[in-house]
C-alpha cells in the first residue's frame, strides 16, 4: 500500500472512511506481537497500489457505467419498470431467451455484470475470472424459479392429506438435478446456495404449514448434502419470507443435525437480522446444537423482503436492524450462550457474514481478530458480497487476506476469507434475480454512490498512471 500522501484526495477520503484500512492498520500495529509467535513468513507482503487495482479494466468500466446509472433516478425508475415487465411477461417478443436482440442488450448491460452465465462453460469462465481477481471462493446458486400453472396444483385436499400430481414430484427431481449440476460448477471450499422453495409446491406447502420435510424432499436434500460433503464444498439455505421461514428453520435444523457431524459445518442456515425475533432464533439454534452435539453454520444477512413482510415483525428503524445484525455476529464470534443456558457449552460453529455494509464487516473482523490475538476462543469466520455489488469492500477484504497470508502462516490467519456470491441461469431465468438486485440498489443510494466514487478514483489512478 502506498503512503496515503501519494494518493489523490478522493482516494484519501475513500481510504479514510474505509473500515478495512483501519483493520489493516490495526493488523500492522500488532505485527510485532503477532510475529513473536509466528515463524518468519516465506513470502513478503505484495506492494499494494490500491485494493481495486486487482479489477480488470473491462470490468471496472462496466461497473462504473452501470453503478453510475443506478444512482440516477431518471434512469433507475424506467429500468426497474422494464426489468419488472420482462421478468413476468409471457410474450415471446419480451422473452430474452427467444428475442436475440433483447438477449444481447441485456447481456451487454445488466446480465454479464450480475450473473455468472447461462451454461457450464460460461459459469466456469466467470468463476475462474473471480478467483483470478483474488477471491478465496465463490457461492453459486441456480436462478430458475419453478412456476406452476393452475392444472399443476395439488389435485385434491382432503382433511390434512394433500394429494399431488406426478408433475409435482418431477419438479423435486428437476430441482435436485439442477442443484447437483450447480454443485459441480464450484470447487472445494466454495458454497452452493440452495433455495428449498425452488423444489415446487410439495416443498412450499409443507414449509408454509410447518410440517416435517416430505419424504421425496428429504431424500433429494440428503443426496445434495452428501454430494456437497464428498466434493469438499459447503452449502447454505437461502432465507425466505416469514410465511415460510419458520418451517424452513425447522428443516434447516433437521438437515444440520444430520449432516453437520464434523468440527466445521457442511450446511449453514440463514438468519435475517432485520427481524425482531432474530436473536431469539439464533439462541434457539445455539441451544439445540449444544444439547445435541452438532456444528452450527450461520449465514447472517440483514433481510431482503422488507417491502413484502408484515412490517411489525421487522425492526422499526435501519439503526435497530444494524444493532441486531452486529449483536448476532458478536454473539457467534465471542461464543456467548443465551443468558438462561449458561450451563451449556458453546457448540462447534462457523459464521458467514453476508453483507455489503462496511461498518458491520469492520466490527466483526475487529472482534474476531482481537479474540485471536488475545488467545480467546472464537469460531471460523468468512465474509461475502453479491457479484456486481460493493466491489470496493470486497477488494479491501481480498487485499487484507492476501497481506495477512503473506505476513503469516495460513494456520495463524486472523482475517476472513472473501467470497463473491453469484447466480447462473439463462437471461430469462435470471430476470427475477436481476429485478431484486435493481430494487436493492434503489434502496441503497448512499452505498451505491460510495461505490461509484471508489470506482472513479480507481479509473483516474489508472489514467494518470
Ligand atoms: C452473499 C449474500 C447472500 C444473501 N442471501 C440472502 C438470503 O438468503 N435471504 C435474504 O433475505 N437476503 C439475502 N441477502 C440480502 C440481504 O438480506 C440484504 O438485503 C442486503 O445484503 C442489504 O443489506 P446489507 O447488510 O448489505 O446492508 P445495508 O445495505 O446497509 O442494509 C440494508 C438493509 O437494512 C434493512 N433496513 C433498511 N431499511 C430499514 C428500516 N427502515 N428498518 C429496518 N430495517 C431496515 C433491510 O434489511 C435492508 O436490506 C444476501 C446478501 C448477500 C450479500
Amino acid at each position: 500500500m502506498l503512503p496515503r500522501s501519494t494518493l489523490g484526495r478522493p482516494a484519501q477520503r475513500f481510504l479514510g472512511q474505509s473500515p478495512q484500512y483501519v483493520i489493516h492498520r490495526r493488523f500492522r500495529s500488532t505485527k510485532s506481537h503477532y510475529h513473536d509467535a509466528a515463524p518468519e513468513p516465506a513470502i513478503r507482503p505484495p506492494v499494494q497500489i490500491s485494493p481495486m487495482a486487482r479489477l480488470p479494466t473491462r470490468f471496472l468500466l462496466r461497473s462504473l457505467l452501470l453503478t453510475s446509472l443506478m444512482t440516477s433516478k431518471i434512469f433507475l425508475r424506467p429500468a426497474l419498470a422494464l426489468i419488472s415487465v420482462l421478468s413476468t411477461s409471457k410474450s415471446a417478443l419480451l422473452n430474452p431467451d427467444r428475442n436475440i436482440a433483447l438477449n444481447k442488450l441485456l447481456r451487454w448491460t445488466v446480465y454479464n455484470h450480475f450473473c455468472a452465465g447461462a451454461n457450464k462453460k460460461e459459469v466456469s469462465r466467470t468463476v475462474a475470472d473471480v478467483k483470478k481477481i483474488g477471491y478465496q471462493g465463490v457461492i453459486l446458486g441456480y436462478s430458475k424459479e419453478i412456476v406452476l400453472d393452475h392444472n399443476e396444483q395439488a389435485a385434491s385436499t382432503e382433511s390434512s392429506t394433500t394429494q399431488y400430481q406426478e408433475r409435482c414430484y418431477e419438479m423435486i427431481e428437476e430441482w435436485k438435478n439442477g442443484t447437483l449440476e450447480t454443485l459441480r460448477m464450484v470447487g472445494p471450499g466454495d458454497f452452493l446456495a440452495v433455495k428449498l422453495t425452488g423444489a415446487g409446491p410439495i416443498s412450499v406447502d409443507a414449509m408454509r404449514a410447518r410440517q416435517p420435510m416430505p419424504e421425496a424432499m428429504a431424500k433429494a436434500v440428503d443426496e445434495i448434502c452428501i454430494a456437497t460433503e464428498k466434493q469438499g464444498s459447503r452449502l447454505w439455505l437461502d432465507a425466505e419470507q416469514q410465511v415460510l421461514q419458520k418451517g424452513l428453520d425447522d428443516w434447516a435444523i433437521e438437515i444440520m443435525r444430520k449432516h453437520n457431524k464434523g468440527e466445521t459445518p457442511i450446511v449453514y442456515n440463514t438468519i435475517q437480522g432485520y427481524l425482531k425475533a432474530s436473536k431469539a432464533n439464533l439462541d434457539h439454534h445455539l441451544t439445540l446444537a449444544s444439547q445435541e452435539g452438532w456444528a452450527l453454520g450461520i449465514k447472517l444477512v440483514r433481510g431482503a423482503y422488507i417491502e413484502h413482510e408484515t412490517r411489525s415483525l421487522i425492526h422499526d428503524t435501519q439503526q435497530d436492524t444494524d444493532r441486531s445484525y452486529d449483536l448476532i455476529a458478536d454473539t457467534m464470534l465471542c461464543q456467548r450462550m443465551p443468558a438462561d443456558k449458561q450451563d451449556l457449552q458453546f457448540p462447534k460453529g462457523a459464521l458467514f457474514l453476508a453483507t455489503h455494509n462496511a461498518a458491520s464487516a469492520t466490527k466483526a473482523t475487529a472482534t474476531h481478530q482481537n479474540r485471536l490475538l488475545a488467545n480467546k476462543p472464537t469460531i471460523m469466520f468468512e465474509c461475502g458480497q453479491i457479484q456486481g455489488m460493493a466491489d470496493e469492500l470486497s477488494c479491501e477484504l481480498v487485499s487484507n487476506y492476501e497481506r495477512a497470508l503473506a505476513e503469516s502462516s495460513a494456520a495463524k490467519l486472523n482475517v476472513p476469507k472473501a467470497f463473491k456470491c453469484m447466480t447462473w441461469g439463462s437471461v430469462s431465468e435470471c430476470m427475477g434475480y436481476l429485478h431484486r438486485r435493481a430494487v436493492e440498489n434503489r434502496g441503497a443510494v448512499e452505498r451505491t454512490q460510495h461505490m461509484v466514487s471508489a470506482l472513479r478514483h480507481e479509473l483516474w489512478r489508472r489514467i494518470v498512471g
